[in-house]
């Protein structure tokens, strides 16, 4: 009676249990099938570090990337951004070539944040900036994955991100030896060019189109060659680069040829930071959204700053995020994207809203 009563109980606990594994796997493939990864969005900022290139990448799942840090007198910049973001540490860190332009900051933020993985390109250059960064990435007990074509760093269902270059072990030019990194999220992609010249270019045999393109080396007429700006594509093209430069950049030229291959040239030094954000399936760029196959209008809306209505914050109902009155990125956003609320912070955070990491407002 009592082995009897234990089988009956043993059976009862088995039956449950089976219920339970059935609830269980089916909820995970309902779970799966339900999932959507691109909710989440990728967003790209082309930082405005004067003369050099940095670009800070918040990537789904709350990782992020950064791709160089600009000069070393620039790092702030660059180490302020992304703490406004709440990152503490960066996943991907690629130093794209020993140019202190790209890796000048570099230092500083392997220092400031907990890093990942960082890539970089087998290329030796004999300079203090350089040998230093290798040292303290030594001291930190970091080592490097050399960055070279064919190498993938992120593969996901809907992401994933490689380097399409350099293609070869040995340059005269250092800026060849450049990482280039192609980021695909859903239907969106964005290219990354370091300073790589027309030969590297030329040397790219993976797919190399891109909605979104950081041009290569500041607008140079050493890069951006006819064939290849064909082959990207771009609907955007960004171009770091400082008003004021010692080497006479951009080449009006080379921006002629992004243009009239139907981009849309955005520089640094008129616009500051570019944001790119991607919901997988389109593109906003400074608060602009373009539907795929489109070119946005760029200057449509003509709004000021300060001749916003009542309100004490600026919301992007697109990018979800809060802008101060004053801050000038609100002179990019779509019309029909503005919202004015005079709720708190923490209220519209509790909406899904962020606060914007240029204004940073405050209650
Ligand atoms: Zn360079
Ligand atoms: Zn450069």
């Amino acid at each position: 009676m009592k082995n009897n009563k234990n089988s009956i109980i043993c059976r009862a606990v088995l039956s449950v249990l089976t219920a339970l594994c059935i609830i269980f796997s089916c909820s995970c493939s309902k779970f799966q099938h339900t999932y959507e990864p691109l909710g989440d969005g990728l967003e790209v900022t082309v930082l405005d570090v004067k003369q050099g290139d940095s670009i800070f990448i918040e990537l789904p799942k709350e990782r992020c990337m950064l791709i160089d840090a600009g000069e070393n007198e620039y790092s702030k910049t660059v180490t302020d951004y992304i703490s406004s973001k709440g990152f503490k540490k960066i996943d991907y860190l690629v130093g794209t070539h020993p140019h202190a332009d790209h890796i000048g900051g570099m230092r500083k933020v392997i220092k400031k944040f907990d890093i990942g993985k960082i890539y970089m390109p087998r290329a030796t250059a004999n300079t203090k900036t350089f040998e230093k960064t290798l040292e303290l990435i030594d001291d930190k007990g970091l080592s490097v994955t050399v960055a070279k074509a064919g190498v993938s760093i992120l593969k996901e269902d809907d992401l994933s991100i490689d380097i399409l270059a350099p293609n070869s072990d040995e340059y005269d030019e250092l800026n060849n030896y450049s990482a280039v990194i192609k980021i695909t999220y859903g239907a969106t992609k964005f290219l990354f060019m370091g300073d790589a010249q027309t030969q590297s270019e030329r040397e790219i045999r993976a797919d190399v189109s891109a909605d979104f393109i950081k041009v290569g080396h500041h607008g140079s007429k050493t890069s951006s060659g006819e064939e290849f700006v064909r082959r990207v594509g771009a609907k955007y093209a960004a171009v770091s680069v400082a008003e004021e430069n010692d080497y006479n950049l951009p080449v009006e030229k080379i921006i002629d040829r992004w243009k009239n291959s139907g981009a849309q040239v955005l520089m640094t030094k008129d616009v500051g930071n570019i944001v790119a954000y991607s919901d997988g399936a389109s593109l906003t760029v400074n608060g602009v959204k373009a539907e795929a196959g489109t070119t946005a209008d760029y200057n449509k809306n003509n709004l000021q700053p300060n001749e916003t209505p009542d309100g004490k914050w600026v919301l992007n109902t697109n990018t979800k995020r809060i802008h101060s009155n004053e801050c000038p990125l609100i002179e990019n956003i779509a019309k029909q994207n503005i919202k004015y609320s005079d709720e708190s912070i923490s209220e519209l955070k509790k909406q899904g809203y962020k606060t914007c990491g240029s204004c940073k407002p405050t209650d």
